[in-house]
């Protein structure tokens, strides 16, 4: 199937062919007939598969075959509602509504907290025809009488399970009381807990159900494993699976620059050609350890996360974790380096007992256990207890956070959220566009965030 089968509008295909779209997705292929017939729509997929074209492009069909509607003052009203869970995704999704809205006449706007509320309500005044907000801000706007949201005729609800994983349910209650009874109604989630189910019930009417593999980082075409061992082993243990396996082009990932250089010296005296490439080493080293890699010539790559975050390789065959990240989004972005575009590809994982706290939350994170599976020869010592992980001037893991040079940070913390890196999706993130529970610094435990995120950032 090519997208000229799916009935949309010249426009909006041109805009797809601008992107270099060829075939729709399989959401795609699904959703947009569904939504230009017109009835509500349950979709499972989540980000990766192609969801924000799913419903962008027939809604903008949709809209733009009835030309726009005036409000009471004469203004362009509001006729489409995109909520999000964040001001990332919500800004993303704008961005592709005028990407592929632009040979069209439709206006859009994006709305989320942390910034200024009157250049917000100036941009309303002159009229927009879709809306893309976080619930949040949103609500702001409606109780100060600065938006219009009679005049909705299509609603989407995005990553709506994320959206509840972070006590958005009230707010999302308050925008459907506020929406019209009648309009076309599309929910998209990632999964289907009970909570969604009952959200669903209440927000549509006989909707077309559509569910697609999750095709994301952890997608089926990636191989993942735990190979759990003994904390002294792991380098032993990652040789052995790298001549046993007979593997090339193997990216592996340490917390920390000291630790990837010294498996890279172990690696190297025991026959296995390995670089690390991190920020203290020259550009131009790293220029060649990554041109080197890139041409087979040499075997192992060890990067830490934020050095393979400025280099362009991916598809790869084989990514190892040789410590677990502590930041649990940062196993997704790192195993995201192979079995991309259908290849298949595999990620594994050498985990010892001090990491099974960042284990847990990784597979909390990305909704699926990983498969364990003990290498014959290298079964943890029974035993070991966990210890802490020294991260630089942090300890984490056994006994809470500990912040070198005294007592700081707070204990019991989710590592990560306290540090003040201003790494996406933590601390950084204001308030009010829905910071996840517990992100919001000073070592706030995870446990006990903000019943609702955003509260704090509101007026
Ligand atoms: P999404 O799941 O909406 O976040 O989209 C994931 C990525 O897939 C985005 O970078 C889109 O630009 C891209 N994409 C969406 N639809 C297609 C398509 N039909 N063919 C190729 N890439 C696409």
């Amino acid at each position: 199937m090519n997208f000229t089968e799916l009935g949309l509008a010249e426009p909006l295909l041109r805009a797809v062919r601008d992107q270099g779209y060829d075939i729709p997705t399989p959401i795609q292929a699904q959703a947009i007939p569904a939504v230009l017939k017109g009835g509500d729509l349950m979709a499972g997929a989540q980000t990766g598969t192609g969801k924000t074209a799913g419903f962008t492009l027939p809604m903008l069909h949709r809209l733009a075959a009835q030309g726009p509607k005036r409000d009471a003052r004469g203004r362009v009203a509001i006729r489409a509602l995109i909520l999000t869970p964040t001001r990332e995704l919500a800004a993303q999704v704008e961005e592709s509504v005028r990407t592929y809205g632009k040979y069209l006449p439709l206006t859009s706007m994006v709305m989320f907290g942390g910034v200024g509320m009157q250049p917000q309500v100036d941009r309303l005044r002159k009229g927009v025809d879709i809306l893309v907000a976080t619930p949040g801000r949103l609500l702001d706007h409606h109780q100060q009488g600065t938006l219009d949201l009679k005049h909705v005729e299509i609603f989407v609800l995005d990553e709506a399970d994320r959206m509840l994983d972070m006590g958005f349910i009230h707010d999302i209650k308050k925008v459907l009381a506020i929406l019209p009874v009648q309009k076309q109604s599309l929910l998209f989630s990632a999964t289907f807990s009970d909570d969604i189910k009952a959200l669903a019930d209440r927000l549509l009417n006989q909707p077309a159900l559509i569910e697609v593999a999750r095709r994301n980082a952890t997608a089926d075409t990636i191989a993942q494993k735990v190979h759990p061992v003994g904390r002294e082993r792991k380098k032993e243990l990652l040789a052995h699976l790298i001549k046993g396996g007979d593997w090339h082009q193997v990216l592996v990932f340490t917390r920390m620059k000291h630790g990837a250089n010294r498996l890279t010296e172990y690696l190297n005296d025991h026959g296995i050609s390995a670089m690390a490439i991190h920020g203290n080493k020259s550009q131009g080293a790293r220029t060649k350890a990554l041109a080197d890699f890139k041409s087979g010539d040499l075997q192992v790559l060890v990067a830490t996360d934020i050095a393979a975050r400025g280099i362009d390789i991916d598809q790869l065959p084989h990514v190892v974790n040789f410590e677990l990240p502590n930041v649990p989004e940062d196993y997704v972005h790192r195993i995201g380096r192979t079995g991309r575009a259908g290849a298949t590809g595999e990620a594994v994982s050498l985990v010892c007992v001090d990491e099974d706290i960042f284990l847990r939350d990784i597979e909390k994170l990305i909704r699926r256990s990983i498969p364990r599976e003990t290498v014959p020869g290298f079964e943890p010592p029974a035993g070991e207890k966990a210890e802490p992980i020294v991260l630089g001037r942090m300890t984490i893991g056994v006994g809470g956070t500990r912040r070198g040079g005294g007592g700081g940070g707070g204990g019991g913390g989710r590592p990560h959220s306290g540090s003040g890196a201003g790494r996406p999706g933590s601390g950084s993130r204001p308030a009010s566009a829905g910071g996840r529970p517990g992100g919001g610094g000073g070592g706030g435990g995870r446990p006990g965030g903000p019943a609702r995120p955003g509260g704090s950032g509101r007026r």
